[in-house]
């Protein structure tokens, strides 16, 4: 996915990207591994929808729109790969290095993907203050002088 998104975008080994992962499961650590897009430097995000599905976007100033591509592994392209169907679909148990195996040979063939136009949102001021309630220090996003742990305990 990471080859087939850098040739997309046309982005070298060296340039920064951002990535959206879609679940949370083995995704985003081949990402982290080799794109250095990692949550703590916001390389990486993750919304999980459960879908293998992951949209990398080319580095670009907050304000503006950055050029994209989402790229999901196809259940229709899979098909042809039967271990990697199944253990993509859950209707068997084949072993790691088996799934491994079959998607090292199928590549990019079992991809899918489409060009995307994503805003970069802008850059919000941090500001840290010290809990009113539990006396840590946070960073402040909304009105509240509380963090968000004390918030959602003064809710119960
Ligand atoms: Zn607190």
């Amino acid at each position: 996915m990471l080859k087939l998104g850098r040739r997309l975008l046309n982005v070298g080994e060296e340039e920064r990207i951002h990535v959206l992962c879609e679940t949370s499961n083995c995704l985003p650590d081949p990402f982290q591994i080799f794109a250095k897009c990692t949550i703590g430097n916001k390389g990486l995000r993750i919304r999980d929808t459960g879908k293998m599905a992951v949209t990398i976007t080319k580095h670009s100033p907050p304000g503006t729109y950055a050029e994209g591509v989402r790229i999901v592994l196809d259940p229709e392209k899979t098909r042809k790969y039967p271990k990697l169907h199944a253990w993509y679909m859950n209707t068997a148990k084949p072993s790691h290095e088996e799934v491994i195996e079959e998607l090292k040979i199928a590549g990019e063939d079992v991809l899918s993907y489409q060009l995307v136009r994503v805003q970069v949102p802008h850059k919000e001021k941090k500001f840290v203050m010290i809990c009113e309630g539990c006396g840590e220090a946070f960073i402040k996003r909304g009105e509240e002088n509380l963090c968000i742990d004390c918030v959602n305990r003064s809710d119960v």
